[in-house]
């Protein structure tokens, strides 16, 4: 059978201690569904020794049982050595065990495929490997996924070489495009287009990273005073880190900005992940209070992810609540995740949040948003996120084939 997609920039880590498991399932993918490569683990140990020399693999398929390290524990150990590619489960278990998997998977923030029922089929494997996303020329970047070096890190932002994207959102009902997120990417002198998954976690851990929001901030209201003195009102998102919600003197900052751009407070979002809310809880109030009340949006992005309820949410002023890609993704696949979705947007709106629903990556998931009561869609199936200077002409294209 000819697969559907086009695996052929993948490569395949099978971990499970039943041989011929192993062997068989790694021989189907390489010849059957055509990834680039497919190694073989028995054990845990093995498996993590592999990783460890073959950075390039991008997806791990784990038997759920195995005699000594078994696959929940390969979640947690995935989970500290910060593994960001993603993860497949193959089991002969019950659905309930599969499902707590998932749910551990989800807790330890693991990019998380979903399962393929043994006996193994190739049909199987292939759904379960085309929700990695598109063919390759769809993707991203097709190689090794290593995170840069912090002197790369230190060389992009003084060679310039962070370029600010945009990425439309859209009025669900009206289909008016009413703002966009700035999204960042390293321009590399030889690999390229570089994407934050790459980069924001190691800045994360230095200053580097109040550099890149400073600069993202500055770029955004200078592309948005662009926009305004072309007759286009936006509303522009920008993604802040852990670090600015310690950092005291940061409203400040944002307010003179404000300032110089003459940009009004209300037409900036700040967005902030879920996890990183939970830091320092004192600073991060006063903060977060200081930038609303001088009228900047703020937004809880990412919801879904991580294990705080919208209630432990409400002490803090945020506007709005962006429900995470892959809580939509499994909402489409799943009943009961699709209550939960229903059930954090009904009480997102009893508390006057605005809801953005991420991902929106085809009209299946376009149309079950419109069935969910959010405000606002962003997502590939209206746009990528496009550079400054395509911007207004998409947008001119939009508004002709929307009227
Ligand atoms: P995010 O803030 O949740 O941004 C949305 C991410 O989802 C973006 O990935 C976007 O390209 C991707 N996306 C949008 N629509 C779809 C879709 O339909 N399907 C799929 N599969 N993905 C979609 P990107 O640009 O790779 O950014 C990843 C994350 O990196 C962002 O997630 C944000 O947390 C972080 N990030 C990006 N730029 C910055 C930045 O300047 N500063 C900080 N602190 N973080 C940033
Ligand atoms: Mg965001
Ligand atoms: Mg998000």
């Amino acid at each position: 059978m000819k697969p559907t997609y086009d695996f052929s920039w993948m490569c395949c880590l099978v971990v499970d201690d039943n041989q011929s498991v192993s062997e068989y399932l790694a021989a189907m993918l390489v010849e059957e569904i055509g990834v680039r490569q497919a190694y073989v683990a028995h054990s845990a140990n093995d498996a993590l020794a592999l990783l460890d020399q073959n950075p390039q693999i991008h997806v791990v398929l784990c038997d759920l049982y195995m005699d000594q390290v078994d696959g929940l524990e390969m979640i947690r150990l995935l989970k500290e050595r910060q593994f960001r590619g993603y993860f497949g489960i193959i089991s002969s278990m019950a659905a309930k065990v599969i499902h707590s998997a998932e749910q551990l998977a989800k807790i330890h923030q693991i990019n998380l495929l979903g399962s393929i029922p043994k006996p193994i089929s190739q049909s199987s494997v292939e759904e379960l490997l085309s929700r990695v996303g598109g063919k390759p020329k769809d993707k991203p970047h097709s190689r090794p996924e290593t995170p840069l070096k912090i002197y790369e890190l230190i060389r992009g932002i003084e060679k310039h070489q962070f370029e600010v994207f945009y990425q439309p959102q859209v009025d669900i009902i009206s289909r008016r495009v009413i703002g966009v997120e700035a999204l960042t990417r390293l321009k590399h002198p030889r690999h390229g287009l570089i994407y934050p998954h790459r980069f924001i976690p190691a800045m994360e851990k230095t200053s580097l990273i109040s550099d890149l929001t400073l600069f993202v901030l500055d770029h955004a209201m200078r592309d948005w005073q662009h926009w305004a003195n072309d007759g286009v009102s936006l509303q522009v998102s920008v993604n802040i880190s852990p670090v600015e919600l310690n950092n005291l003197d940061f409203p400040e900052y944002v307010l003179q900005r404000l300032k110089q751009f003459s940009m009004p407070a209300e037409q900036l979002t700040l967005e902030v992940t879920e996890s990183a809310i939970e830091a320092d809880a004192s600073h991060t109030l006063e903060i977060l209070n200081r930038l609303s009340m001088h009228g900047i949006q703020l937004s809880i992005d990412d919801f879904g992810t991580g294990h705080s309820s919208i209630e432990r949410l409400r002490k803090y002023p945020f506007d709005e609540l962006k429900i995470d890609k892959d809580f939509m993704a499994n909402a489409q696949r799943s009943q009961s995740e699709r209550t939960l979705v229903e059930s954090s947007v009904g009480l997102a709106k009893r508390l006057g949040l605005k809801v953005v629903f991420e991902g929106i990556e085809s009209a299946d998931l376009y149309q079950m948003s419109d069935h969910l009561g959010g405000d606002i869609i962003q997502g590939f199936y209206i746009s990528r996120a496009l550079r400054a200077d395509d911007l207004l002409g998409w947008i001119d294209n939009w508004r002709a084939s929307n009227r």
